[in-house]
């Protein structure tokens, strides 16, 4: 849901573009020149429905045949030829059909989702064919929205009213009605989703909080957002596990960063779903640090060792986790960390969480070794420099990589398991 204010063009200069672009056709140049009045006061009711929200109650055509005159001597032939030829394809009705478009900046107003490829008909024009080159009612929009979720469906009640991105309530854009809840399935977080919901102020009319609800369930919003949220987590808790690190605590890391990434997301809506992403984190992590905490983290405990694939096991083979308390740890440390980890299940947790992880690495040395032509050389540029960074001892990609240095390196293994073709 995107806000936009409407197309600055005249709908009288659409009307003059569409009759010139029509020279070879001097018929429908009258029909459409004398119907300009009947368009216009047409033009005028749309108007002041669609700012008071209710466009519902614009009766749609029904069952006639296309021979059937809509606005003056115009049929409904002549004004769906008005857009599909004159105002989409000839140069003069082009110009004014692309910057109708541009506008968006490619951004979908209905799901403000990139991909804003084409028009929508807000009102479509199928049933309401006096609206096919109204400038208010075609709205730039992702084909998704436009023809998987909308195609030719219109409200026919207020609460089935979907947001117009030219005439809306300014509350649906200033205020807050989408959030999102951060759902980490492990403690990894590997399997983490972020799950979008509707929630409008409670201020509102029954029939707005319909509406957007509406919305957000017309075109698959919470799904098509949570898809997107779950490509950008892997890099956003990347960057949190930095922001760990240098903060020294995981909490004050990342409130850091997410407060900044949500600030940053302040410009848009107050709906953005990237925000709205950050939020949730952000809630997440300021009240759940319980299960970040790692207890005696500047030592390391943690340790791996890599099963190669063979003997039955499929590529890639596996990390094994256990717990190998420093000899300078005291003996209320070692039990502490060692039932840590038994209580929370981590022997199998990282164990899942690291064959992902592995089998990106493995590809990598293969395709480091396949340029410098030694498995030795291939496996030490590949695993020590993630062994640089600053992650903490403990931390289970950083003690995988150490647990195949090992395998790979120091114990001179000269061969990579092939992978499976
Ligand atoms: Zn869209």
């Amino acid at each position: 849901m995107k806000r936009l204010t409407p197309p600055g063009f005249l709908y009288d200069d659409i009307i003059k573009s569409c009759i010139e672009g029509a020279a070879s056709d001097i018929a429908f140049q009258k029909r459409l020149d004398d119907s300009k009045p009947s368009l216009l006061s047409k033009s005028v009711a749309y108007f002041n429905n669609a700012k008071n929200q209710t466009l519902y109650l614009q009766a749609p055509l029904g069952k006639v045949d296309s021979n059937h005159t809509v606005a003056h001597t115009l049929t409904v032939a002549d004004l769906h030829s008005a857009y599909d030829t004159y105002l989409r394809e000839r140069k003069s009705g082009r110009e004014i059909y692309d910057a109708i478009k541009l506008r968006a900046h490619e951004i979908c107003l209905y799901c403000a989702l990139p991909g804003a490829s084409t028009l929508d008909h807000y009102l479509p024009k199928a049933h309401f064919p006096e609206f096919s080159i109204f400038p208010n009612n075609l709205v730039p929009s992702c084909t998704k929205c436009n023809e998987d979720e909308k195609g030719q469906k219109f409200a026919t009640s207020i609460n089935e009213q979907i947001i117009h991105p030219y005439h809306e309530k300014d509350a649906v854009f200033q205020q807050q009605w989408l959030y999102a809840d951060f759902l980490p399935k492990s403690l990894t977080r590997s399997e983490a989703i972020i799950e979008y919901y509707v929630s409008p102020p409670e201020n509102w009319d029954d029939a707005d909080k319909k509406r957007v609800a509406h919305h957000f369930h017309f075109f698959k919003l919470g799904k098509r957002y949570g898809t997107n949220a779950a490509v950008h987590l892997n890099q956003v808790i990347e960057t949190m596990e930095a922001y760990h690190a240098d903060y020294g605590s995981y909490t004050e890391g990342c409130k850091r960063y997410l407060q900044v990434a949500a600030k940053v997301r302040d410009n848009q809506a107050n709906n953005d779903w990237r925000r709205v992403m950050y939020e949730a984190l952000l809630g997440y992590y300021s009240h759940n640090v319980r299960d970040l905490h790692v207890p005696h983290d500047s030592i390391q405990w943690l340790h791996a060792d890599f099963i190669a694939p063979g003997h039955g096991r499929s590529w890639p083979g596996r990390i094994e986790y256990y717990v190998a308390p420093h000899p300078n740890m005291s003996d209320s440390a070692k039990e502490e960390v060692i039932t840590y980890f038994e209580n929370n299940g981590l022997a199998r947790e990282y164990s899942e969480a690291a064959e992902k992880e592995l089998e990106v690495v493995l590809r990598k040395i293969e395709k480091s070794c396949s340029r410098s032509g030694s498995y030795v050389r291939a496996c030490g540029s590949v695993l020590e420099p993630l062994l640089v960074g600053t992650s903490p001892p403990n931390d289970w990609k950083r003690v995988m990589y150490q647990a195949l240095l090992s395998h790979y390196v120091w114990f001179k293994t000269y061969s990579m398991p092939s992978p499976p073709n």
